[in-house]
């Protein structure tokens, strides 16, 4: 049992808090109560805010320094982290139920990938240019660090989220105040170990974990100059709408319902393997996961056989266990959600292939069977929500023209795939597939990509030289002379 006592991050320390709320966190696989922390209460947003505020504004302080030396200590926060990996991998895994190999590549390794791609990239990144003026003077451009930058991230990937909105806004210069999930609250702790051991300056990283409440207090905080969130797009619109208000910046990466398109010509044996473990990556609690499954009636019957087969496969089970493929789902309430979308799917007519309950040999935790349908209708519940749990669906088309005819049909714009042997087909169809990125022949968050949705998965991009951009903002300086 982790507890942390009326004790929160702020201001470069371990703090008493004056909050009586506490949030308690579960074991997803056994249900036992693993830890309790504080919920920060808005006392606590204000000192969180205050702190970086002062770093902020400090004038010998973070934002100030030359980007090298904010890269020497991002460079060493990777390393800190990495030493914590082992730790920081179970803390996920036992939260929210992600395979424990899966948290030690994407909850681990991946986010102190990013934190060293930004300090490379800060490295070499010109924030200053003249310009020689038409009227006779000349223009200095300088792009400077936006401020403190509030980051509200989701349970499904803690710590990954956290690095894809801290580690180009520190790059950048600025400070964070940063909201984790009460579902994964441990893994801040460790983080905020790392940024200690890592030199990072006092109040530079803050850290109020909290529900809803806690989040939008922040959001609307006066100190605050920029939003970036990522969860469900109900919560986004209300973000945008309040930062609309404030004509604060934001970003935000919300919802998806990515579709996965099999051409004729894929190779079923290694591209469903493929399509199986992005699919279902992290017990489908994830916002790419290819959900939608299209299939050519010509090779229909063949894919849902091999698809079957890895589905009913997979091994269900402790998501410490190495050899777990799924894990289960982050809470009893999710489960709940989940569940209420596969009794949709059959009363909707969808073929139920196998799956469809709950593993009989594992009395506690809240898992689903990988779960399998077929025959789903392009515009049913099923194919047209986010489940968010290892329930995919099977669409049939006729040709390819009818694919991305379906594949667009969402409001979402997340992601999708495309399977072929024939690269530059898949090329050709990518330009056709209304998301912000796409995948062909698998799928990965690659640091040096920008990462974000368009219509309802959001507004903005993260990674990239494009992720430290949303950090920056552009000031101009007119000199009379040339
Ligand atoms: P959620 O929207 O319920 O919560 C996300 C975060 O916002 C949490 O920290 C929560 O406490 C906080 N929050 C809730 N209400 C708030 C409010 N009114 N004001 C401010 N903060 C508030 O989402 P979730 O259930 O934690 O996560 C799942 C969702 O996240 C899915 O829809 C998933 O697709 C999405 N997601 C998107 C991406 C992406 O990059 N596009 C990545 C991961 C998850």
């Amino acid at each position: 049992m982790l507890e942390y006592d009326s004790l929160l991050f702020i201001g470069g320390k371990l703090a008493a808090t004056a909050s009586t709320s506490v949030i308690e966190i579960h074991s997803a696989a056994t249900e036992e109560l693993i830890g309790r922390t504080p919920e920060a209460s808005p006392a606590d947003v204000d000192a969180a805010v205050g702190a970086a505020r002062r770093a902020f504004d400090d004038p010998k302080g973070w934002s100030t320094w030359e980007p090298r030396a904010r890269a020497r200590v991002l460079e060493q926060f990777a390393t800190e982290l990495e030493a914590r990996a082992d730790e920081i991998t179970r803390r996920v895994s036992q939260q929210n139920g992600m395979p424990i190999t899966t948290a030690a590549m994407l909850e681990s390794a991946l986010p102190a990938t990013v934190f060293r791609y930004y300090a490379d990239l800060v490295r070499i990144t010109d924030v200053e240019e003249t310009r020689h003026g038409l009227l006779g003077g000349r223009a200095q451009v300088r792009r400077t660090p936006l401020g403190v930058v509030a980051a509200i991230v989701p349970w499904n990937y803690p710590n990954l989220v956290t690095a894809f909105k801290m580690a180009p806004a520190l790059a950048a210069g600025c400070t964070v105040v940063l909201k984790p999930s009460p579902e994964t609250v441990l893994d801040s702790y460790v983080m905020a170990e790392a940024a200690q051991s890592a030199g990072i300056p006092d109040g530079v990283i803050n850290i109020v974990p909290g529900g809803a409440s806690t989040g939008s207090y922040l959001v609307s905080h006066p100190g605050v100059d920029k939003v970036t969130f990522t969860g469900s797009t109900a919560v986004g619109r209300q973000i945008a709408a309040t930062c609309g208000d404030l004509l604060r910046p934001v970003t935000l990466e919300l919802g998806g319902k990515s579709a996965a398109i099999i051409l004729d010509d894929a190779d079923l044996m290694s591209n469903l393997e493929g399509l199986f473990q992005i699919a279902l990556l992290n017990n489908g609690q994830t916002c790419v996961a290819n959900g939608r499954i299209l299939v050519p009636r010509s090779r229909y019957e063949e894919t849902l056989d091999v698809l079957c087969a890895l589905v009913s496969g997979a091994s269900v089970g402790d998501p410490l266990d190495p050899q777990t493929q799924i894990g289960p789902l982050v809470s009893a309430r999710h489960r709940a959600r989940v569940e209420g979308y596969i009794a949709k799917g059959v009363e909707e007519g969808a073929r139920l292939v196998t799956g469809g309950g709950r593993p009989r040999e594992l009395a506690k935790g809240w898992f689903v069977e990988p779960t399998l349908f077929a025959d789903v209708g392009p515009e049913s519940t099923i194919a047209q929500e986010e489940i968010f749990g290892p329930v995919l669906a099977v669409i049939p088309y006729d040709d390819v023209d009818d694919a991305v005819r379906i594949a667009n049909n969402t409001k979402y714009g997340l992601a999708g795939t495309i399977w072929t042997s024939d690269e530059k087909r898949g090329e050709e169809l990518s330009r056709r597939v209304r998301s912000g990125t796409v995948g062909i022949n698998y799928f990965m968050l690659d640091p040096v990509a920008p990462f974000g949705g368009i219509k309802a998965s959001g507004l903005g991009r993260e990674l990239g030289p494009e992720g430290l951009d949303a950090c920056l903002q552009t000031q101009s300086v007119y000199f009379a002379t040339t």
